[in-house]
């Protein structure tokens, strides 16, 4: 038939990888591994095989596919043994399991941590002997769901921007307050525009110096409640009064600064550009009031 000449024809083999042919080694292996027609589909088997080598880059479990029709060429890998079979099992179990063990550790290791914190402020807030008084006639279970709960609160109460919204409502309403009005008189007229205030309000919340500053809450607390309010008996009513006074007194030089940043945004000038050889006489007015604008 023409069919099977005309495959005898396409039969010359030639390896798409080194170009030899047939006749230049006749022991070599050859294989067709794709759908590639005539020539173009031979190639030997350890010239593929190293092809194959070169794209996986050591590892095996990486498809490759032919260059030229893109099929992906099915490699075959004799049976495993039983032994090696179930170590491979057991090799991958392992592989995949590794993650999550990892994620557990640290998990396990920040969970003790923060045991450890609430157990230490406990006993700094109440004292020690009181605190580990209460610690052991309180229930384990109390215990380990409790104390792990102090720095939590802790550090989401710092989270809480409540300056933020005391200052919203100052602005909105410090029209309305005589008082306010006196500490700074004529603020609306004063301001020469409405500031992009999205940067004072919502400036990133660095999660470092909120860790930080809720973790040595307690300890401030106990100091302050102790300058301040050392005739109260009860260590944890001082503490408590402390560390009130400490967010209170922080909140309002806060709130303070955060207005006066404000306000100096609101009234910044841009000057003029001053050509070479002007007579400065015209320029000085308006640099003396925007001086005097941002002093204010
Ligand atoms: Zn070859
Ligand atoms: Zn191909």
């Amino acid at each position: 038939m023409s069919y099977s000449r005309l495959q005898s024809d396409q039969d010359r083999r030639s390896c798409w990888v080194c170009f030899a042919t047939e006749e230049d080694d006749r022991s070599a292996q050859w294989v067709r591994p794709c759908r590639c027609r005539g020539t173009a589909k031979w190639v030997h088997q350890t010239c593929l095989q190293r092809w194959v080598d070169e794209k996986q880059k050591g590892n095996s479990t990486v498809k490759v596919a032919c260059p030229q029709c893109n099929t992906e060429y099915l490699i075959l890998f004799p049976k495993l043994g039983p032994v090696v079979y179930v170590m491979d099992i057991i090799d991958r179990v392992i592989y995949k399991m590794c993650p999550f063990v990892a994620d557990g550790i640290f998990i396990g290791t920040v969970y003790w941590t923060m045991v450890t914190y609430g157990a230490v402020t406990v006993m700094q807030v109440l004292g020690h002997k009181e605190g580990l008084n209460v610690m052991e006639q309180a229930d384990p279970l109390f215990l380990l769901i409790g104390l792990p709960t102090i720095p939590l609160m802790l550090v989401l109460g710092k989270m809480v921007r409540w300056e933020d919204y005391v200052l919203r409502l100052w602005r909105k309403h410090s029209s309305k307050l005589p008082l306010l009005n006196y500490l700074f008189p004529d603020e609306h007229s004063r301001m020469s525009r409405v500031p992009a205030d999205t940067v004072t309000l919502t400036d990133p919340i660095s999660a470092t110096r909120v860790l930080c500053g809720a973790l040595i809450m307690p300890t401030i607390a106990t100091i302050v409640g102790k300058l301040m309010f050392g005739l109260v008996q009860s260590n944890f009513q001082r503490t408590l009064l402390g560390g009130i006074a400490f967010i209170a007194i922080k909140g309002v030089l806060k709130i303070y600064y955060k207005q006066q940043q404000y306000l100096r945004q609101a009234n910044r000038v841009i000057k003029d550009y001053e050509e070479v050889g002007e007579s400065s006489a015209t320029a000085t007015p308006t640099s003396e009031d925007g001086a005097a604008t941002n002093e204010g």
